[in-house]
């Protein structure tokens, strides 16, 4: 327990406000997108809480922040603690920071009590969380955990044709230190705000998070053949009124994918592309994309295999072609059980309303969960808001957060 070290909720607050200020929009959100000159004043500051407080600073070749504070057992390996201070151009002040300044605030409430852990610990900002301003998003932490080539992390281009290792350089943030070295951590914890309503919806202080969703992600292309506005409908191909009843049955099968646990999955249909794109004609050609989630992977792996049955008796009905193309997948990610005890432990001590759920979207946990036991602790946050200026969280629920994660980070370091 960390009952005795000076942890303060209000200093971790005016720290979130403070760095808000850099990339502040006008409703109140954060702008301070990865390898911007605002991004660079965003990490300068963090630079400067971590060396006051004694931690030795390390940037590695992608741009990571890694700070460590050494233990008492230089055998041990590191319990780090990490989340990304990049935003949204329209995001909010909360996503992502607060598990860097909570983080910040144990390691101050450390060096004022001058207490050490048998275990060195370790704070990361990691690059590019968000994928915002370069493609895809975690690029920081994909690239440590080997999951992304870091060449190809360094090649990539914003829309505007810059590439993100210049840009790193630009902005003189580029390190000597191989992102690699980092999959030698012990132990990696991240808080994070919920990003979702389930917390407030159920009066909860705070969520153990026990896993990421699996995903597949697909493309379908329907095709039938282009026809006047005016012709008869008798024998149309008309590969839109194909496409509706099966993007219709993608919210279906996903609620009706229910898990031994209770959990369904999730269907969404967010890019549609139609051609001709003509008001007068029945368009012959149909694209959009399938994302589908599910913390059981045989029930991702069943829906994946409805929507494609779907597909297939539609296009016999309509005389059409329809192709579902499986684009991209993400397994299930297990998080740590013997971490995600520490929070369950922390959380009933201080006497805080929690339960556990899984993250139904990415986080730099889930890429770091590959290569180190590692574990999510979720604060609840206003109406779900995420991804928003008007994001929001209370002083309280940000207290909560911090104190559970440095108790079970404590926990983790010392036993
Ligand atoms: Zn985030």
């Amino acid at each position: 327990m960390t009952m005795n070290l000076p942890l303060s909720g209000a200093r971790l607050w005016d720290s979130l406000m403070e760095i808000a200020r850099i990339g502040a929009t006008a409703k109140g959100g954060c702008n301070r997108q990865t390898l911007t000159d605002l991004d660079a004043e965003g990490r300068a500051l963090f630079r400067r809480w971590g060396e006051e407080v004694g931690l030795s600073l390390a940037v590695d070749r992608v741009g990571n922040m890694v700070f460590t504070r050494p233990g008492r057992d230089p055998a041990r390996k590191p319990v780090a603690i990490g989340s990304h201070l990049d935003t949204q151009p329209t995001g909010g002040k909360f996503d992502g920071v607060l598990g860097v300044l909570a983080g910040l605030e144990l390691m101050r409430a450390l060096h004022e009590a001058g207490a050490e852990t048998e275990a060195p610990l370790v704070l990361i900002n990691w690059t590019n969380e968000e994928g915002a301003r370069f493609a895809p998003p975690m690029m920081g932490s994909g690239a440590a955990m080997g999951i992304l080539a870091e060449a190809e992390v360094l090649a990539r281009r914003d829309a505007d044709g810059r590439a993100f290792g210049e840009e790193l350089r630009r902005i003189g943030w580029q390190g000597t230190a191989d992102p690699a070295a980092l999959q030698n951590l012990g132990a990696y914890f991240e808080l994070h705000i919920e990003q979702g309503r389930v917390l407030e919806d159920e009066g909860l202080d705070l969520g153990v998070v026990t896993h990421a969703l699996a995903q597949s992600w697909y493309e379908v292309i329907v095709t039938g053949e282009d026809a006047h506005g005016g012709s008869r409908m008798a024998g149309r191909r008309d590969a839109m009124m194909a496409a509706a009843p099966l993007i219709a049955a993608v919210e279906e099968i996903a609620l009706a994918a229910v898990s031994a646990t209770g959990e369904t999955g999730r269907g969404t249909v967010g890019v549609v592309d139609v051609q001709p794109a003509s008001r007068n004609v029945a368009p012959g050609r149909v694209w959009f994309s399938i994302d589908t989630r599910h913390g059981d992977p045989g029930c991702l792996a069943a829906m994946g295999a409805a929507i494609k049955a779907r597909a297939a008796g539609i296009a016999a009905r309509r005389g059409v072609d329809i192709e579902v193309l499986d684009f991209w997948h993400a397994p299930m990610t297990p998080f740590d059980p013997a971490l995600a005890a520490h929070l369950r432990t922390a959380a009933a001590a201080r006497g805080y309303r929690f339960r556990d759920m899984p993250t139904a979207i990415g986080h730099d946990a889930v890429y770091v969960a590959r290569r180190v036991p590692s574990v999510m602790l979720f604060c609840p946050c206003h109406g779900g808001l995420s991804h928003n200026e008007a994001e929001s969280i209370s002083p309280e629920w940000a207290t909560a957060g911090m104190l559970v994660l440095a108790d079970a980070v404590l926990a983790a370091a010392n036993s």
